[in-house]
């Protein structure tokens, strides 16, 4: 075997027990019985060991230089492009796997399993000072990551790659702050076009069944293909790879309100959608990975948001859910949607509006730029937060749980993540806007709920490449420009009707 064949057989081979630890962790989620959790978790141990074992060992290094050095050339222009970013992607996974210390891995694994206990029991209590010893240990072990893996100019940088191939801190910043100037003048007047209806006029009881019927009904319009994937009930919805033509796709109920699995479906649909357009031939290698969480976010929101929360969506589907749930009798379409589309500020970030949502990325941002460069005290952040919250949401925060505590990231070691949660709304509406203009009919296609349209122009332009293109390449090529936050403001702007 070549070097690079080598490689090939050996990225599969780590593939193949990741999905085998995907299908353990969608397992234990979804109907594993309570008392198989504690060797459930050995097996998850000693799968993770396996993988890291076969990815860091140093013949996989040895191939990659050799590669380097003389990748033999194919005939096909296409197939040695492939082979040059599998190269390039196997290097940058192998670097960042193995210039962690053993003991750096172990004391981060160790660390987060006890401070995420200590941070639930400090949310519950709302007591800052229980978490805040953790948070202190974490910064200094991450700040310690962020120096093994090398960055240029800030550590945060260091972070931010592990989440989003190529970003860095000078370039996202002045985009988060036209983002954060913009929203601020715009929520008060989105706020008040769409608090005209009561929400209790929403308020009724959808029965589980009916709800599973439409969100099936939804995800196969969109495309998600039912022969490659499943929908199943969980506590916190997600969707899982488990091998090429293997999605699975989690939700959850609530009888008074068929809205939240909706939605929920349609985005953990898009990320589906996304995993099903990648390139079943080259599974288990780079080029059939997705790319970055930034990325993915974008597919989910894009079907969530432009296309599941737009009028066009709803003339078509309000129809035919009124027909399934006689609780909607009475509630006009006009009405519905703006209840859909409601914009309030609130505390707690998960159950933001499209809108709001950001304003409580750009502060989780803010806030971990300064603790990791240490401009911000440990001691000092609810006091900060809470200051900066006030500042950008117009409303107190009453304590630390709907406070600095809400979320559980911090407690996990994953500082740098929040950030992906607003590229990915960005990224949805640059691309959406790119789509419309680029595909003739797309609006009346969507308006007729035929989606195929939309969906090969995005497993043209996203899927199909994987990890081909750094984000910001990928992102360029698709939409001619580089990320703005211009897309996202235009897109609220023009669905509320303001100029
Ligand atoms: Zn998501």
């Amino acid at each position: 075997m070549t070097p690079y064949e080598s490689l090939q057989q050996r990225s599969r081979e780590v593939a193949g027990f990741n999905s085998m630890a995907s299908l353990l962790g969608w397992d234990q989620e979804t109907y594993m019985p309570p008392k198989a959790g504690a060797y459930r978790a050995e097996q998850m141990g000693q799968l993770a060991g396996l993988t890291h074992r076969l990815s860091t060992a140093p013949e996989v290094g040895d191939w990659i230089k050799s590669c380097e050095d003389h990748l033999p050339p194919c005939a096909d222009e296409e197939e040695t492009a492939v082979r040059a970013a599998n190269v390039r992607e196997w290097r940058r996974d192998y670097d960042r796997a193995t210039r962690l210390p053993g003991r750096l891995v172990e004391e981060l694994a160790r660390t987060t399993s006890l401070s995420r206990e200590a941070w639930m029991e400090a949310r519950r209590e709302s007591n800052f000072a229980g978490f805040a010893p953790w948070l202190e240990k974490i910064l200094a072990l991450v700040r310690e990551q962020a120096e093994a893996w090398g960055y240029n100019t800030c550590a945060y940088d260091g972070l931010l790659e592990g989440y989003e191939p190529g970003a860095r801190v000078a370039e996202l910043n002045p985009v988060f702050a036209d983002l954060q100037k913009a929203l601020t003048p715009l929520l008060p007047r989105l706020q008040k076009i769409t608090g005209v209806v009561d929400p209790a006029r929403l308020e009724g009881n959808y029965p589980i069944a009916g709800q599973q019927a439409l969100n099936w009904r939804v995800a196969a319009a969109m495309g998600f293909d039912f022969e490659a994937g499943r929908i199943d009930t969980t506590v916190h919805p997600f969707c899982t790879e488990m091998g090429p033509r293997d999605c699975r796709l989690t939700t959850r109920y609530h009888e008074a309100d068929f809205t939240s699995s909706l939605f929920g479906v349609m985005h953990e649909a898009g990320h589906g959608l996304y995993t099903q357009g990648l390139p079943v031939e080259h599974f288990g290698t780079p080029l059939g990975t997705f790319l970055s969480l930034g990325i993915h976010e974008s597919q989910s929101r894009l079907w969530e948001n432009q296309v599941g929360r737009s009028p066009e969506f709803w003339r078509h589907w309000y129809p035919i859910v009124r027909e399934q749930f006689p609780a909607l009798d009475g509630l006009p379409l006009e009405e519905f949607w703006l209840l859909v589309n409601r914009v309030k500020p609130s505390h707690i970030r998960v159950e933001a509006d499209e809108a709001t949502y950001n304003l409580h990325i750009v502060l989780r941002y803010e806030i971990e730029q300064r603790l990791v460069s240490g401009d911000l005290a440990v001691a000092d952040l609810p006091e900060a937060w809470n200051a900066r919250f006030e500042e950008l949401f117009q409303i107190p925060v009453p304590d630390d749980a709907r406070g600095c505590l809400q979320d559980t990231h911090w407690s996990l070691g994953l500082i740098g993540y929040f950030p992906t949660y607003t590229l990915g709304t960005l990224n949805a509406a640059q691309l959406f806007a790119a789509a419309l203009r680029q595909v003739p009919g797309l609006e009346a296609d969507l308006q007729q709920a035929n989606y195929a349209p939309l969906l090969r122009w995005l497993q043209d332009n996203i899927h199909r490449h994987g990890r081909r293109y750094s984000p910001g390449e990928l992102i360029q090529r698709a939409t001619g420009e580089p990320l703005r936050a211009t897309y996202f403001l235009d897109y609220l702007k023009a669905k509320y009707g303001l100029t």
